[in-house]
């Protein structure tokens, strides 16, 4: 379950609350300091933690709410709303080439989970939307990842284009969407080479294959078990490459999961997946209401 520390510390929040005929701006006030703890304890932004506080007590002390019929639920809905809102409110889709294929290229730090995450995505596109995608293996550093890929693609029966370890990945890029072109492919998900720390030499090599196949989207893949280094790194990449989404991965193993959800605030960048397992069916498009309701009870 993703989230799962801060679920069960928030769902005991609010069973407090819940039964509630009527809640005093005490209870409120108790509420969202049992709220504020739960975010700062699952490593959610100090700041964006703040801010959405601000929110829910401006809205929770309202006098609609506490007059209300069942003031204790309208208080979790208050939370609810505002949770969604900072995980990005509505749900955001990947974005469509007008003419086919529609480029996706996926970045992120070595081990956050690319390799992993193209498998999900093509397997999610194909089973989901009926799609018809081309996996590409840019990560030319590393020949475990082009045999990594080569084997997701093994699994999934479907094409992974490679010229190996000696070429250049800019030209590897361009020559995949050409072949995807050539043979009606509708997407080309484009797995790049990562690095342990953001480095000048990575932002250098994906600018330029972002410069040569003027991608659709860009989705950068962030493992949200590493806490708040995942929002600095959200950060660079963003700064550099203009990233149109992000993909949390990991949100299957808790520890410190909530620093996943400042991105959003602190990016401005959408959560488009959510990864919470290893394996290829693993991937949920990020749902921002459903995924505030799980975190609620
Ligand atoms: P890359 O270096 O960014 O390409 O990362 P990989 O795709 O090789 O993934 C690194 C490790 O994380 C692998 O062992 C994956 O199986 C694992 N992994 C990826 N996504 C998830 C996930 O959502 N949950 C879990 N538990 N493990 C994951």
């Amino acid at each position: 379950m993703a989230f799962e520390g801060l679920a069960d510390r928030l769902q005991g929040t609010i069973k407090k609350i819940t039964g509630k005929g009527k809640v005093t701006e005490q209870d409120v006030k108790e509420m969202t300091r049992e709220v504020r703890l739960a975010l700062l304890e699952a490593d959610v932004n100090f700041k964006v933690v703040k801010d959405l506080i601000k929110r829910i007590k401006e809205r929770a002390v309202g006098q609609d709410v506490l007059q209300g019929l069942n003031p204790g639920q309208q208080v979790i809905k208050v939370v609810k709303e505002e949770l969604a809102e900072l995980m990005g409110g509505e749900q955001s889709k990947l974005e469509v080439a007008n003419k086919p294929p529609t480029v996706v290229m996926m970045v992120g730090l070595q081990g956050a989970g690319k390799t992993t995450t193209s498998g999900k995505l093509a397997n999610h596109l194909r089973k989901q939307k009926n799609r018809n995608p081309m996996l590409v293996a840019a990560d030319v550093y590393r020949p475990a990842a082009i045999n990594q890929l080569e084997t997701l693609g093994k699994q999934l029966e479907m094409p992974v284009y490679s010229e190996g370890t000696d070429a250049n990945p800019v030209e590897i890029a361009k020559h995949a969407v050409n072949k995807a072109k050539e043979e009606h492919y509708d997407y080309v998900l484009i797995d790049t080479a990562g690095r342990l720390h953001v480095d000048e030499g990575l932002m250098d090599e994906l600018q330029n294959i972002k410069e040569a196949v003027n991608p659709d989207e860009i989705l950068l893949v962030v493992d949200s078990m590493t806490g708040q280094d995942a929002v600095n790194v959200a950060e660079s990449f963003d700064e550099q490459l203009d990233v149109s989404g992000v993909v949390l991965t990991k949100l299957d193993g808790d520890t410190r999961g909530g620093a996943a959800l400042s991105i959003k605030a602190v990016t401005g960048k959408p959560i488009k997946f959510a990864a919470m397992g290893e394996k290829l069916d693993q991937l949920e498009a990020f749902h921002p209401d459903r995924m505030a309701s799980r975190i609620l009870g």
